[in-house]
């Protein structure tokens, strides 16, 4: 997965822009401004609780930048704030930084491969959507001979990719659960959570608060959830190999104990259609309704925030946590 999606030739994200009607996938941002507005505003809320002169706002896997641009948009209604945040953008894909770039021009924002690249000097807020479901996950499954790891190789001639399972290494196995039903597929991510952990680690050394968004569940469970998107359809792992986009579910009990072990303090995960209601999105999408030039503008607005908020839609599937430093308190999440 890891490969498929981040080699530096041939991935995935490396070559192309992959959001947008003309891409693969849409996300919540490419959707309605309305997400980063009010993700704009729980930052500025953020940054005025930690009363301090100098922070950094980091975005991992910012996509288009549309998200960092609505964000930032926002700090024009609170005087000082656009001096006072630091905006730094985590990004591999060369492709997506240029867009990054030029959806930026008139920030402050740098741009870094790494999280730990960011000079770790200043009280930190993080942001990232559908950022963890592109870092690859193991399956697993238990069966008479113990735990077996799946695995992808090439088959007889070097022709075709094959899925097969060996036994797992002792490694993973710690990240497994004692009891299991057999023959049932478990993921692991270990990656997410080394990432999780090392966001956690910024914000527990200089305080401050960080916001993953994320299509996922709250407990533990098994269920085989990888999956591989091509022109906005499902299509099969092993084709296209490069061309597709490949996500798995985030397990967001695993991600708030990754920060939880820190020393932060983690919200409940709750849904991004609570988030954004409780935040005033609803409010927010009235406004801009009747700010609309033409019907169409209107309901195009209407349907991107029902899209965004809708049980039906991407309100119940997509889920928000925050884990923060011991003197903050998010807004949005219920105490
Ligand atoms: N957050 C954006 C894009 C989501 S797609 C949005 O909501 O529209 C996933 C993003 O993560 C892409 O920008 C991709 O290039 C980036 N990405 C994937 N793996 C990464 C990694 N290991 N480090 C940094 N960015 C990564």
């Amino acid at each position: 997965m890891e490969t498929a999606l981040g080699h530096p030739e041939y991935g995935y994200y490396m070559r192309r822009d992959p959001l947008g009607e003309q891409g693969d996938f849409t996300t919540a941002p490419e959707i309605s401004q309305i997400f980063g507005e009010i993700i704009g505003a729980w930052v500025l809320d953020i940054w005025q609780q930690m009363k301090t002169p100098n922070i950094n706002l980091i975005e991992c896997g910012p996509g288009r930048g549309t998200l960092m641009s609505d964000i930032t948009r926002t700090f024009s209604k609170i005087e000082g704030a656009r001096e006072a945040i630091n905006t730094h953008m985590v990004e591999t894909s060369p492709v997506l930084i240029q867009k990054q770039q030029q959806a930026l021009k008139s920030t402050n924002a740098q741009w870094h491969n790494h999280i730990n690249d960011i000079p770790n000097d200043k009280p930190t807020i993080i942001i990232a959507n559908e950022f963890l479901d592109a870092l690859p996950i193991e399956q697993l499954k238990r069966t008479s001979e113990g735990w077996m790891q799946k695995h992808i190789f090439l088959g007889e001639g070097n022709e075709a990719l094959k899925e097969g399972w060996k036994p797992a290494p002792k490694a993973l196995q710690n990240h497994l659960p004692s009891k299991t039903l057999s023959d049932k597929i478990y993921e692991i991510a270990p990656i997410r959570t080394d990432y999780t952990r090392q966001c956690a680690e910024i914000i527990k050394k200089n305080g401050g608060a960080a916001l993953f968004i994320d299509y996922g569940y709250t407990k533990s469970h098994h269920g085989d959830t990888l999956q591989t998107v091509k022109n906005h359809e499902y299509s099969q792992l092993l084709n296209n190999i490069g061309q597709s986009d490949i996500t798995a579910h985030v397990n967001f009990e695993a991600t708030a104990r990754a920060a939880e072990n820190t020393g932060l303090e983690t919200t409940q995960t709750i849904s991004q259609g609570m988030f954004l209601n409780a935040l005033g999105g609803g409010i927010r999408c009235n406004v801009l309704t009747k700010a609309a030039k033409s019907k169409e503008q209107a309901l195009q607005i209407q349907s991107g925030y029902h899209r965004l908020t809708d049980t039906q839609e991407m309100g119940d599937l997509f889920k928000v946590l925050c884990f923060y430093e011991g003197a903050i308190t998010p807004a949005g999440f219920f105490k």
